[in-house]
């Protein structure tokens, strides 16, 4: 049986707001195994960022709620207890992340080198390295994210780099420590379409290399299908439907999920794809029941009181929608 490094299990997460507290994140379970790519799709604000933000707890605890009964469990260390030193070790030891903008993940006033070298310096991975060899080893680093020239990148600012340039570093100072997981939270949203592809294959590259789980969070199904082998497709906060990635398209299950397909443009025409109407819950007062009812072309009276099960479809994909409660599925003719 596969080795899980990070287990996620029934976690909530709510924002501190005036109007009360927003449960952005509700009773959540995630795995990802050792050496495994997983995918977390859903459209903005429906708490994919939150819950990576989580596992670091880069989140100010005063701003935040998680009830007790909620665990992440990171290599058998429940990271929601760690002390503020084991945290620290815990952050320079386990878990990269690669931000949504390279343009501000950067220090705007140091150079490059000093960056990757700070990261090297301070790690736990070597012992006292000479400045000497902390160069090499973010030269190192900068070649093997298809930088030329980067001896003299070691001397720039992030200002004098382009966007794709600097996301480049960034995937260079999350990967230049062997850490076992990497979150990579929609690296690619600021740049260009040619720059995205050429990011998505090198991380796959370097992840598949180096022997690294991958949380990749997206918008994206298609980019989801290139670099995951497994996926969790959110909507309000929940976790609705989970599998391996040709089942999601071969086999969608979710109302939710058929329609992010629905969004994909087809090259074969048809016009603009009509979206999914409406917008995600208010998660101050989110619907009793299913939180996708008021979107769902299929609900029923009993989706806007009772919440889903997860239901198995087949082993390893699961579907948390009424519809199936029964194990049989009444939405077969859409897939
Ligand atoms: Fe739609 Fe009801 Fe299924 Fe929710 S439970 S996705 S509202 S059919």
């Amino acid at each position: 049986m596969a080795e899980r490094l990070l287990d996620i299990q029934n976690l909530s997460i709510g924002y501190k707001t005036y109007r009360g507290v927003a449960k952005v994140v509700n009773k959540i379970n995630l795995h990802v195994n050792k050496g495994e790519k997983i995918g977390l799709v859903g459209e903005s604000g429906c708490g994919k960022t939150t819950t990576m933000k989580t596992i670091l707890r880069t989140i100010l605890p005063d701003i935040v709620e998680i009830p007790p009964e909620g665990k992440i469990i990171f290599n058998g260390q429940s990271v929601l207890k760690l002390n503020q030193r084991e945290l620290y070790t815990f952050r320079r030891t386990g878990v990269s992340m690669i931000s949504q903008s390279p343009m501000s993940a950067l220090n705007p006033v140091f150079t490059i080198g000093q960056q990757l070298t700070d990261i090297i310096k301070y790690s736990e991975f070597y012992k006292n390295p000479t400045k000497k060899e902390c160069n090499e080893i973010a030269i190192n680093a900068l070649k093997s994210v298809m930088l030329s020239d980067p001896k003299r990148l070691m001397n720039s600012y992030p200002y004098q780099l382009s966007g794709g340039m600097r996301q480049r570093v960034c995937i260079a100072s999350a990967l230049v420590m062997p850490k076992e997981l990497l979150i990579a939270d929609e690296p690619c949203t600021a740049l260009d379409v040619t720059i995205q592809d050429q990011i998505h294959s090198l991380l796959r590259e370097l992840v598949e290399e180096k022997k690294r789980s991958l949380i990749m969070i997206t918008h994206s199904l298609g980019v989801a299908r290139d670099l995951v082998d497994r996926i969790y497709i959110m909507y309000g906060g929940e976790i609705v439907e989970t599998c391996e990635i040709d089942d999601i398209f071969d086999n969608p299950c979710h109302p939710y999920t058929q329609g992010l397909l629905k969004c994909v443009p087809r090259l074969s025409g048809g016009g603009l794809t009509p979206g999914i109407y409406g917008y995600v819950p208010d998660y101050v007062k989110p619907p009793k029941g299913c939180r996708f009812s008021p979107r769902c072309p299929y609900a029923i009276e009993q989706c806007k009181k009772e919440k889903p099960n997860e239901i198995k479809i087949s082993p390893g994909h699961f579907v948390s929608c009424l519809l199936y409660q029964n194990g049989t599925s009444k939405l077969k003719g859409d897939n």
